[in-house]
């Protein structure tokens, strides 16, 4: 073990942030130990506690180049496992009420599903040395002693450590536990966006469509948009989006009349193409599970803290990503 290679780490949440995290410290830490509350399948598959994965997540290529650095060919697994690249010769992008002008983008971007990469990240997280990912245990607080974190408390057992990093997402139980004795009471900005998506895949095909990915947004008179990219398993994956209130419909009929009047036919015509395909074959049409996600509000990262306790935790109690800011969702 190397010198510099101090004291025990434990993450709270075993989804991209907590993985991320525990990546990041493992080269200082003399272990680090991640608790993930779901009981985390072994193939990669949308979770219950992550809604937000069945909807579509794109890869930039800032977010690329990080992982690249950190797990070295990764970015050729994603693609041996079916991950497409698209950049902007293939792209067409419907905005301000035209599409824009195609041009190489000079670094791509990586399209899977959400479910593939947190997988692949999962597997080379928990190879590392010292990590390890313990799945279905559940964080509820942390222990303290004074003003100090000490480590945490899941499934009833104190688990001692000298930094906690909490990475549970929007509805964190630590910030919840600590709010509720008093210690810690950031506050919360709220601010109202009530966006809805319904997301679902559908068989791609090498004539579906000329371009490689397809967003409509942002369109002069129209508070709908929706966005076609390719994934792994030769899939479309679609996200239909409305605001106040205007929530796509999970109904073929439904998602046929909200791709229908978006300022640009082509989503409606690509998902029509699919479904023909379907039909030709005698195969139910057309979507697979669709699941809707609405968006309500978003906390603010700013919280002010007159008496300093932030500081005061801080060394040994850290958050990251969505517990900071997160688009907070409940079921549309
Ligand atoms: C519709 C939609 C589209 C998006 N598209 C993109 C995109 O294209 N690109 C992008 O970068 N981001 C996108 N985002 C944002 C992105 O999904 C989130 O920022 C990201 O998932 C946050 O990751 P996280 O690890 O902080 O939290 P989460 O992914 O929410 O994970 C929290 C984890 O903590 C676990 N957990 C919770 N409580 C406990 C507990 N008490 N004990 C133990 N474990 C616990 C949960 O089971 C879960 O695994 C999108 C979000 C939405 C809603």
């Amino acid at each position: 073990m190397s010198a510099q290679r101090q004291g025990r780490v434990v993450v709270v949440g075993g989804s991209v942030a907590g993985l991320l995290t525990a990546r990041a410290i493992a080269p200082y830490a003399e272990s680090v130990v991640v608790l993930e509350r779901d009981r985390l399948p072994d193939s990669p598959a949308p979770r219950g506690r992550v809604p937000q994965g069945r909807h579509l997540h794109l890869l930039l290529s800032a977010g690329l180049d990080r992982l690249r650095d950190w797990f070295p060919g990764i970015e050729a697994e994603l693609e041996s496992r079916g991950a497409v690249r698209v950049d902007g010769t293939g792209a067409w992008i419907h905005q301000g009420g035209a599409y824009r002008a195609r041009g190489d983008w000079g670094r791509p971007a990586l399209s899977q599903t959400r479910p593939l990469l947190e997988h692949v990240v999962r597997s080379r997280v928990a190879a590392l040395p010292g990590v390890t990912v313990e799945r279905g245990v559940t964080v509820t607080g942390v222990t303290r002693s004074g003003r100090r974190v000490t480590g945490v408390v899941a499934d009833g057992r104190e688990r001692p450590a000298d930094l906690v990093v909490d990475c549970s997402g929007r509805s964190s139980r630590i910030a919840h536990d600590l709010a509720q004795s008093h210690v810690l009471e950031p506050p919360v900005t709220h601010v109202g966006i009530d966006i809805g998506y319904t997301s679902f895949t559908m068989r791609r095909a090498a004539d579906d469509f000329e371009g490689q990915f397809l967003v409509c947004s942002d369109n002069p008179g129209s508070f709908r948009g929706g966005a076609v990219l390719p994934v792994e398993d030769d899939r479309w994956q679609v996200t239909l989006a409305g605001v106040h209130g205007d929530v796509p419909p999970a109904t073929d009929d439904g998602i046929a009349d909200f791709a229908a009047s978006l300022p640009t036919p082509a989503v409606a015509q690509l998902i029509e193409r699919c479904e023909r395909r379907l039909r030709r074959r005698h195969l139910p049409v057309p979507v697979e599970p669709a699941a809707a996600l609405r968006e309500t509000t978003r906390p603010s990262p700013r919280a002010r803290d007159p008496r300093g306790r932030v500081e005061q935790l801080r060394p040994h109690l850290r958050a990251g990503d969505d517990v900071v800011c997160a688009a907070g969702s409940r079921p549309g």
